[in-house]
């Protein structure tokens, strides 16, 4: 038998609390009745916290890459030019959607690893010919877990001209961040609930300026499914336009319980400390990590084994003889980065765990003896920050 319970890290999907779980499974009951309305306007409220808006918040019954595909379909019209930031994998998605449907996309990209540099960003922009309609990018691009600038981008990028819209990612982090839609000037943010909202996979989440639910009824660009004014349409009346996934429905109104007891700003400062921890562990394991301080996750951390051998027997031996699963690399990043999810249903001792059997990996394989090394290294951090 395995001693070691099962420990989820990676970024996504996330362990899932009891609490949530025993939402999801309450019975069912039907999605056109009373019953389903009083779940689903609590549901629509209580994202509002997190997504940091005044506006109810869309849900659809789809994974994440739904909502980066609507929230293009919703606020570009076919012959429009814009720009999409490329900086990982999940910036090739949003590009791979742009190049389905559009001809006018504008790539901008960014050295995997790094984050925007906004005066750069600023300074291509003005030298584009085109008039640009809207700027789409992460704001935690997960395969390199990088923190992009997100604020001081909508700033930058509302002095420069106000008619952009601004579309941003939040799918790995949202829930562990510090958003205010008006204040960062954002007009569309989504998200999905397998990662900082600690759900199941299934659902996806929207949050919109005013300004951008104006233009989601005056876009011409074809779609259905996705078609955002359905979604707003029916969320005043409490209601979705298709069968929603009700379990979900309720493990949102559960999560909602679980944040708003713990704070959400502690549930932010948590995420926080452990990503401090985890990075002041990381180095005293001599294990370089790819992004800089400044601009590192709370909800993810990547960092680089020597070689690929290496990479190989810390993820394999991880799970085969401690039971924790951790993420590699995606994209170009694969085979020379791993990754290690910390959102959602995380506690500093989840953390340990991982850190303490990577010393254990570390000092058999590289013949150098690390223990206590990387906890105690953790464990200073929790103590001065928390
Ligand atoms: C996971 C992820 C997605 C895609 O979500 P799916 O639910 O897998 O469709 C999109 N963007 C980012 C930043 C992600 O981390």
């Amino acid at each position: 038998m395995n001693y070691y319970e099962p420990l989820l890290l990676t970024p996504g999907p996330t362990p899932v609390p009891n609490e949530i779980n025993h939402a999801l499974g309450l019975p069912m009951v039907g999605h056109r009745s009373p019953d389903f309305e009083i779940i689903a306007k609590k549901a629509f409220n209580n994202l509002k916290t997190i997504f940091g808006t005044d506006n109810e918040v869309m849900i659809l019954t789809s994974s994440g890459t739904s909502v980066l595909e609507s929230s293009m379909l919703n606020i570009v019209n076919p012959d429009d030019h814009f720009v999409v930031i490329v900086s990982g994998a999940f910036g090739n998605r949003f590009k791979q959607i742009a190049e389905t449907y559009y001809t006018n996309v504008h790539i901008y990209n960014v050295e995997w690893g790094q984050p925007v540099d906004v005066n750069d960003f600023m300074t291509y922009l003005s030298h584009l010919e085109h008039t640009i309609t809207a700027v789409f990018t992460q704001f935690c691009e997960t395969s390199t877990a990088v923190l992009h600038p997100v604020a001081e981008l909508g700033k930058a990028l509302k002095l420069f001209n106000q008619a952009i819209y601004f579309i941003v990612d939040g799918v790995s982090c949202i829930g562990a961040v510090d958003v205010d839609l008006k204040r960062d000037y954002i007009d569309v943010l989504v998200s999905g609930s397998q990662k900082a909202i600690m759900l199941p996979p299934g659902l996806a989440f929207v949050a919109y300026s005013n300004r951008a639910l104006q233009r989601f009824q005056e876009v011409t660009t074809p779609r259905f499914y996705l078609n955002l004014n359905k979604y707003f349409d029916s969320l005043q009346q409490d209601s979705t336009p298709f069968t929603p996934n009700v379990g979900l429905f309720r493990a949102v109104n559960a999560y909602a319980d679980l944040i708003n007891a713990e704070g959400f700003e502690n549930t932010i400062k948590r995420h926080y400390i452990i990503r401090d921890g985890l990075r002041a562990a990381l180095r005293a394991l001599d294990l370089e990590l790819l992004v800089e301080d400044d601009f590192a996750s709370p909800t993810v951390t990547s960092f680089i084994p020597i070689d690929k051998d290496e990479l190989t027997h810390i993820k394999s031996t991880l799970k085969t003889k401690f039971n924790i699963t951790i993420a590699g690399g995606q994209g170009k990043l694969k085979g020379k980065i791993l990754r290690i999810g910390h959102m959602g249903k995380v506690s500093p001792f989840d953390i340990l765990a991982v850190v303490s059997a990577l010393e254990v990996i570390l000092t058999d394989y590289r013949q150098t003896n690390y223990i206590g090394q990387g906890i105690t290294k953790f464990s200073e951090v929790i103590h001065s920050e928390a």
